[in-house]
């Protein structure tokens, strides 16, 4: 068996992997990261790509649970449970019923936006310093509505947001349409945010995966963690189909699959995957130049130069690898439904990933109470793109000692009692 020594093991090449290693080696650190299958074999591929400062507001609010509930029974619905007797899920959910009130939510709303705010700053300053050739757009996305009594309902939202810092516009059907002529005359209204962006995740993956090779990294495809070996208060030793890996310190980045790995250290990480689905198209004629949400069916619509996704649903259906066919077709029903044009030739993928859900919808960054030299980046739900970069840099900044760029405390692996 191989074994072999690195200043800095990453284990997963998904977007927060590749973002820390990157970080990592331009603050002067030797780095290795090890992925199972290729590089963004997980949840960082085939996702819609939208940076989001406007989804600030976290999904444990007031009424989501009778929400869910009613949305069990719908076989296309964009939120499902399948029924199972987990524990970890029943806890989980447990978790996320506890914050579904107002004080929880409003004080979780200012946590995510500060956070969302110094997360989309970052990722554009990391995407002008590397050159990132990512089909990188900051004009803001849309979300519209065909029914006036949702666009009403959802009319709360706004000054929320204006009060995180969030600029958004609230627009009428005809001035919707007048700024993207690509939605239909159903349209009833929408909310512009102006601070969002969009990229195309897998040229973001590539091209970070380029800038990690250039800065000297080690990129190893196929090769799976298998386990850890501990001493002295330290992982010693990582066990991987490639070999044996020491390391100087570790960081522990494996999307949805973090608590499978992390329980062999006697961590137990509170992320569920939440599996959601895409189809992408090719470009058709009258793509939507901005990225939209389509609120009654909570469907996003991602158009770039090189194609078109619609991509949604949230799924807690552990870790199965099926592509429902029933939720693949409701992406493209919803998009009938908004779009002048919608994507009629045939897909050029259909994918799904799983989220790493955590209940209290922030990532977990920081060092793993089991291990000194084991740094944790994971849990980073429906928004790991967007915080990607952010989550790098606090990464270099906790295992380099620098003065973190942000507070640590909200997102420390600690937070939860073990
Ligand atoms: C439909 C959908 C749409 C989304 N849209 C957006 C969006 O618009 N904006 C946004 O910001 N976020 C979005 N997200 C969320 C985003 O995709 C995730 O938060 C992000 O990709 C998580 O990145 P990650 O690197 O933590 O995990 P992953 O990308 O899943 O990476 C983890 C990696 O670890 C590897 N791995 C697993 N086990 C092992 C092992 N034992 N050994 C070695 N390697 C292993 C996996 O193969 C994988 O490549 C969306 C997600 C979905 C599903």
């Amino acid at each position: 068996m191989d074994h072999r020594t690195t200043d800095v093991l990453v284990l997963g090449g998904g977007v927060i992997g590749l973002a820390c290693a990157l970080e990592l080696l331009r603050a002067g650190r030797g780095v290795t990261v090890v992925e199972r299958a290729r590089i963004g074999a997980g949840a960082s591929h085939g996702n819609c790509g939208t940076i989001t400062p406007s989804h600030a507001p976290p999904l444990a609010m007031p009424g989501q649970i009778r929400q869910a509930l009613r949305w069990m029974f719908t076989p296309d619905a964009p939120f499902r449970v399948a029924p199972r007797l987990d524990p970890a899920l029943i806890a989980w959910m447990l978790r996320f019923a506890a914050r579904c009130n107002a004080r929880t939510f409003r004080a979780a709303a200012r946590a995510k936006g500060a956070l969302l705010l110094a997360a989309r700053a970052a990722l554009g300053e990391l995407v002008a310093r590397e050159r990132l050739d990512c089909e990188w757009m900051e004009e803001g996305t849309l979300g519209v509505w065909r029914t006036g009594e949702a666009f009403d309902r959802a009319m709360w939202l706004p000054p929320l947001l204006r009060e995180l810092g969030l600029p958004c516009e609230v627009l009428d059907g005809a001035e919707v349409r007048r700024r993207e002529p690509a939605v239909n005359d159903s349209i009833v209204g929408g909310v512009f945010h102006g601070r969002d962006a969009r990229l195309r995740p897998e040229r973001y993956l590539e091209s970070l995966a380029t800038r990690v090779r250039e800065a000297g990294g080690e990129i190893r495809e196929g090769t799976t963690v298998l386990g850890f070996e501990r001493a002295g208060g330290r992982v010693a030793k990582v066990r991987t189909t490639g070999g044996t890996f020491a390391a100087r310190d570790i960081v522990l980045a494996l999307g949805a699959w973090s608590p499978k790995l992390a329980s062999q250290l006697g961590l137990d990480l509170p992320i569920q995957p939440g599996k959601g689905y895409s189809i992408t198209f090719p470009h058709p004629a009258r793509a939507p130049r901005l990225p939209l949400v389509l609120k009654e069916r909570m469907v996003c619509v991602t158009a770039w130069d090189s194609g078109l996704r619609l991509g949604s649903t949230m799924e807690f259906a552990g870790y199965d690898e099926r592509l429902n066919r029933v939720r693949l077709d409701a992406l493209v029903r919803a998009a009938r439904e908004y779009l002048v044009e919608p994507p009629a030739a045939p897909a050029v993928e259909e994918w799904y990933g799983w989220r790493p859900m955590v209940h209290d919808d922030l990532p977990i960054i920081g060092r793993a109470p089991a291990a000194s030299n084991l740094m944790l980046a994971t849990g980073h739900g429906m928004l790991g793109v967007t915080e990607s970069a952010i989550t790098a840099r606090l990464v270099a900044d906790l295992v380099t000692g620098r003065e973190p760029a942000i507070n640590p405390t909200p997102y420390r692996p600690t937070r939860f009692s073990w």
